[in-house]
């Protein structure tokens, strides 16, 4: 379905959770998240008949996402649910890649076609720095049991942060030369915890390029410009909310774990879903995609919206 800015919507970002085993600095605050009452989460069959209905507005594509989707109970029926939806073409998945050494087969056998792994950096003591309570070997082994399970283009989320992680730009590009991966660098987006940080630390994508310029450009790919470096089997994504504002290319809705539909990651505006069914649903989900804002503001101030990302899903 087209929003009032001729946008073809049809992607839906389903976060089956708000909960997380990390604590990433950016995402969450360092005591966690004020956990969402039970009663108030899309439960399974909540969440498949919300992606039968957005399926029937013309969403081809759903990718779950969270918090941590792997510690949501009942993920792997979500994903049973969701494959066997008619009409939707792709069901992705966005994990920290801890639970994958046990997940990946199961998940490959539910029906996930695509995962996306989140990775920040190579360092074991960066890594502890920034997710508080994980270490970098759990994520190394997730993604090798991404790779064994199947999931052969995989894509690894970087978020650039100034100060952190800029220094570790080439070893994450070294990544691609033996590996048909797709490594993203993402803008660090200010909202949240990362609001109130230093400007620093908002590294322009360009940075990339400017420090790598024998990057070679190829097709974008929805929202991501991408690039390969000479020779490499693997690519390089860069999703630049900030410097390079994609909204007139934003295809996206998504659906918080407590069945708020946002039609725009940055803005306050939400439609609530739950105990809505057949038509209502489907209306209500029109609605938001008809009102889709235009575009966000984030190169003025901070992100509108007052939830973070681990409530949302990124
Ligand atoms: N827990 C999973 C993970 O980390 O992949 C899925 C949820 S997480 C919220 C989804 C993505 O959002 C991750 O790649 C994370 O790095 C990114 N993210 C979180 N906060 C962000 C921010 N302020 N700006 C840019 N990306 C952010
Ligand atoms: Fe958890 Fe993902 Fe947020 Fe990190 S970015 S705290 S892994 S939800």
């Amino acid at each position: 379905m087209e929003d009032q800015f001729g946008r073809s919507v049809d992607y839906l970002r389903l976060s089956v959770t708000d909960l997380c085993n990390y604590r990433c600095q950016y995402c969450m605050p360092a005591e966690g998240v004020c956990k969402l009452a039970h009663e108030d989460i899309l439960t399974v069959e909540a969440c498949i008949e919300i992606a039968q209905a957005a399926a029937a507005c013309g969403v081809k594509k759903i990718r779950l996402t969270g918090g941590e989707p792997l510690v949501r109970r009942g993920i792997l029926d979500i994903c049973r649910g969701l494959g066997a939806i008619p009409g939707i073409e792709e069901l992705c998945l966005t994990t920290n890649g801890t639970m994958l050494p046990q997940m990946a087969v199961p998940l490959r056998e539910a029906g996930v076609d695509r995962l996306n792994i989140s990775l920040d950096t190579l360092r074991p003591d960066r890594f502890q720095t920034m997710t508080r309570t994980g270490q970098l070997q759990q994520t190394l082994d997730g993604i090798a049991a991404a790779q064994a399970a199947g999931f052969t283009r995989l894509k690894l989320n970087t978020v650039l942060i100034g100060g952190f992680n800029d220094d570790e730009i080439g070893d994450f590009l070294a990544l691609t030369r033996d590996h048909s991966w797709e490594v993203r660098f993402i803008e660090l987006m200010p909202m949240g915890p990362c609001a109130a940080w230093d400007r620093g630390c908002f590294l322009s994508s360009q940075t990339v390029l400017e420090r790598f310029p024998t990057l070679e450009p190829l097709e974008a790919q929805g929202v991501a410009r991408r690039y390969r470096l000479p020779g490499a089997r693997g690519t390089v994504g860069f999703i630049a909310p900030l410097s390079h504002t994609f909204c007139a290319q934003c295809r996206r809705i998504r659906v918080t774990a407590d069945g708020r539909l946002k039609s725009c990651l940055h803005s306050r505006e939400e439609i609530d879903l739950r105990g809505l069914h057949g038509p209502a649903l489907e209306e209500a989900i029109r609605r938001g995609i008809a009102c889709k804002p235009q575009e966000h503001h984030l190169t003025d101030r901070p992100s509108d919206t007052p939830r973070s990302m681990n409530q949302i899903g990124g």
